[in-house]
């Protein structure tokens, strides 16, 4: 069967905030890990209108190893082809700290503002065990560190502190409106 969104698990649950393990050798059972992440993200995808699946950590379908799937080109939402990278890592972070907004398919419904690098290096092996680096910036270099965060057991919502204007939700017409931050903070749910 494949995964579905009912698989991406959310908070509060604690392996979210659990650092992952490395991979060692690349076995069938990893692949498979593979593919049902970008199942998981495609049938999230699929669900929502305003919103794309664009990348996903193996943790957030509670498999607790550091693999990250990105999609290939996320302004087009009938590319349904991924990267997969196996314990990726940021090797340099570079250019301009920019604030902008960030979602995630275990934090349901709440967006936030997250201070993040404009460039990144990033070294990877690949499905087949070979290492490759890839340079990113702006919006992909956000999603490698937020999604490299994940396999660290750092959720989005854990960079943002003291910013009144954070927290937003996302409305049925696809627009944001903005979260009282007292409240998302005091959230038993995001923070346990
Ligand atoms: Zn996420």
């Amino acid at each position: 069967m494949a995964y579905t969104k009912d698989d991406i698990i959310t908070l509060p649950n604690p392996h979210l905030r659990q650092k992952s393990t490395r991979v060692g050798i690349i076995t069938d059972k990893i692949r498979d890990i593979a593919q049902n992440m970008i199942d998981a993200t495609l049938s999230w995808d699929a669900s929502r209108d305003h919103e794309v699946g664009v990348a996903l950590a193996a943790v957030q379908i509670d498999s607790l190893y550091r693999i990250i799937v990105v999609r290939n080109n996320y302004d087009d939402k009938e590319d349904k082809s991924f990267t997969v990278f196996i314990n990726p890592e940021i090797t340099k972070l570079e250019g301009d700290v920019l604030e902008d907004y960030e979602g995630c398919l275990s934090v349901p419904n709440i967006y936030g503002k997250v201070k993040r690098y404009s460039k990144v290096r990033v070294k990877s092996l690949g499905l087949d065990g070979k290492p490759f680096r890839v340079s990113a910036e702006g919006f992909l270099a956000r999603i490698f560190q937020h999604e490299i965060d994940h396999t660290n057991g750092i959720v989005f919502i854990d960079h943002i502190k003291d910013d009144a204007d954070a927290f937003y939700k996302l409305k049925q017409d696809g627009k944001l409106a903005k979260l009282d931050y007292d409240a998302v903070k005091k959230d038993p749910i995001l923070w346990q």
